[in-house]
């Protein structure tokens, strides 16, 4: 039967294109076989979450598979909790391995074998030069590297050492396995790179059994193929390996040769995106740790706020290129709010509060008006907003002496206050040492009620407010970006990333008050306050009775105007 191979436009990337040419010349069998393969020394990060959706979603576009490899052949850094967090990272997203779990590290047997049909075709060799003699001998762009004396050892040599560096007999760094492939090359990774190392140290899978460990660029084209991997897709950093990737599955015994193919790897301003920065952010306590909502880790996403389908969204659009670029991180940011624009209740919530006192309002009564619950959808219906004669308004909401283009309240001036009525500002009440604005006392006018039908008046501003005696408090977190440059990385002099962490990067408000229906919301919900932004009642730091609070976006979309402007 014939497949159809069209795509919707949105799909449409290079690597797509390769993968329908190749099913049209029924390469692979017709299979479609890839693979996510990340090495397990910290946390994914949103950049990772793009190679997850490229992975998983070719697979899924083209009836193929897509496998989770840990590519953990360097047991120094690698722990079991970096294993399950990109587990769950990957799960959370939507991706499903099936009974796809795989590591590097059960292939260290056959690689091993490998290596052995590699020293005895006369293709690898075992080498004594120190690290630094092996930098010096491999040359450089404009200078040809020079051959190791060790490189013609007879193979029964070779054999005995490279046993005698599995059995533990050789200190570490004593020597090393060399492909033995051309120091003339112009590519540096072709000047006989080193396949296996000796290191004495405990991997988180297998233990003390073994004391050499492979390469990567060695590790990796087997591991593809033995799992029967069609299309190996990586970043472009590895675009100068790919001969390597094709030496070592050409000149060993195995039945598959996957295709790398390279893409570019998500950048986004403001955002450093490497493990060893965050991991460096983490361990100086520069956050509070990998699911800081203000990291870029899939985990510290989650916990902003951030929902799997914003990620694959965003994942979406930015689309698949081959030259490296810089994301707006706006764009991120647009993505969760279109989403939350739609999905997320509505509340009013006070984070700097100011008693507003109406004098005119009878002491004792409650009303309970009607609010939508998302003007969105409409069919959600109303919600009801309980209004008395104490209420709290934004502080920034007040101004004692305002300038000409300040529409919100003042002495003597109206707003309306919203769902409920017009208001009027007569007096205010000051602490008599600072000076500090306590207390606003105001009228309201009975007929401006919202929806009624004597409500025509029209005034310039609307405030949100709450009803002191029903409103719960709560803590609020407001993030800012967590670097102050678009691109910390950049090098400048003597300049370290860390330097331009944005000290306002974090700001907790204590004393905030929300209607009395957000009260006992799960950790997980979504809202939003109106004029404030979206939010998401903390994961981690919620507890019975004191909620808290993050921050998702504000509501000004600076990715959506830009794109107007455009
Ligand atoms: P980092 O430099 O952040 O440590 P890495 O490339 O070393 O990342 P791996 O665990 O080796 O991390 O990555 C797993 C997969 O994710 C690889 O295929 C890698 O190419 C891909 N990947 C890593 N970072 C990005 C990125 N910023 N954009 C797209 N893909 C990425
Ligand atoms: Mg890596």
């Amino acid at each position: 039967m014939e497949t159809p191979f069209t795509e919707p436009a949105s799909y449409a990337n290079f690597i797509q294109d390769i993968i329908t040419e190749d099913l049209k010349m029924k390469k692979n069998e017709g299979r479609v076989h890839t693979r996510f393969p990340p090495e397990p020394n910290g946390y994914l990060h949103i950049g990772h979450a793009k190679s997850i959706c490229l992975n998983f979603g070719i697979a899924d576009r083209n009836r193929g598979l897509c496998n989770l490899r840990f590519d953990d052949t360097n047991p120094s850094k690698e722990e079991v909790e970096y294993v399950d967090s990109i587990k769950e990272d990957v799960r959370w997203l939507g991706y499903d391995w099936d009974d796809r779990l795989f590591y590097a590290s059960d292939y260290f047997e056959e690689l091993y074998r490998f290596a052995v049909q590699l020293i005895r075709d006369g293709k690898a060799y075992v080498c004594d030069l120190t690290p630094e003699e092996i930098r010096d001998y491999r040359g450089t762009l404009t200078r040809p590297g020079k051959e190791s004396p060790c490189r013609s050892r007879s193979v029964e040599d070779n054999l005995k050492l490279f046993e005698k560096m599995r059995a533990g007999e050789l200190p570490d760094g004593a020597c090393v396995l060399r492909a033995k492939i051309d120091m003339t090359s112009p590519n540096l990774n072709m000047r006989d790179p080193v396949l296996y190392r000796i290191q004495k140290s405990s991997h988180h899978r297998t233990g003390d059994r073994w004391c050499i460990y492979p390469m990567y660029d060695y590790a990796h084209p087997i591991s593809d193929a033995l799992e029967g991997i069609t299309h190996s897709i990586c970043t472009l950093e590895f675009e100068d390996h790919r001969p390597l990737y094709d030496w070592v599955l050409d000149n060993i015994d195995i039945k598959y040769h996957p295709r790398q193919i390279e893409f570019a790897r998500l950048n986004l301003t403001y955002t450093v995106m490497s493990k060893r920065k965050l991991r460096e952010l983490v361990e100086k306590q520069f956050v509070s740790g990998w699911d800081d909502p203000r990291m870029p880790t899939i985990s510290g996403l989650r916990r902003r706020g951030y929902t799997p389908g914003a990620l694959r969204d965003f994942c979406d659009r930015i689309g698949v290129a081959k030259a490296n670029s810089v994301v707006d991180i706006a764009m991120l940011e647009h993505c969760i709010r279109e989403e939350l624009n739609l999905g997320a209740p509505r509340v009013m919530a006070v984070l700097r509060p100011l008693r507003l006192i109406i004098d005119n309002y009878p002491e004792g009564l409650v009303e309970e008006l009607d609010a939508d619950i998302n003007p969105e959808q409409p069919d959600l219906g109303k919600r009801k907003v309980p209004f008395s004669r104490v209420l709290y308004i934004e502080r920034d909401d007040f101004m004692e002496d305002p300038p000409k283009k300040f529409f919100r309240l003042a002495p003597g001036r109206e707003v309306r206050l919203k769902h409920a009525y017009i208001i009027k500002c007569e007096r205010v009440v000051k602490d008599q040492e600072t000076g500090e604005v306590l207390e606003v006392h105001c009228t309201y006018d009975p007929d401006t009620r919202s929806g009624l039908s004597t409500d025509v008046r029209k005034v310039k501003g609307t405030l949100h407010w709450v009803s002191a005696e029903q409103a719960i408090k709560a803590q609020v977190r407001l993030y800012e970006h967590l670097f102050t440059r678009e691109n910390p990385e950049e090098d400048r002099e003597g300049a370290h990333f860390t330097d331009f962490i944005n000290p306002q990067s974090l700001e907790v408000l204590t004393d905030c008050l929300l209607e009395p229906g957000v009260a006992g919301a799960l950790p997980g919900s979504r809202f939003q306050f109106l004029r404030h932004g979206y939010f998401i009642v903390d994961t981690v730091e919620s507890k019975e009775g004191s909620t808290v609070f993050n921050r998702i976006v504000s509501l000004k979309d600076s990715w959506a105007r830009l794109r107007q402007k455009a």
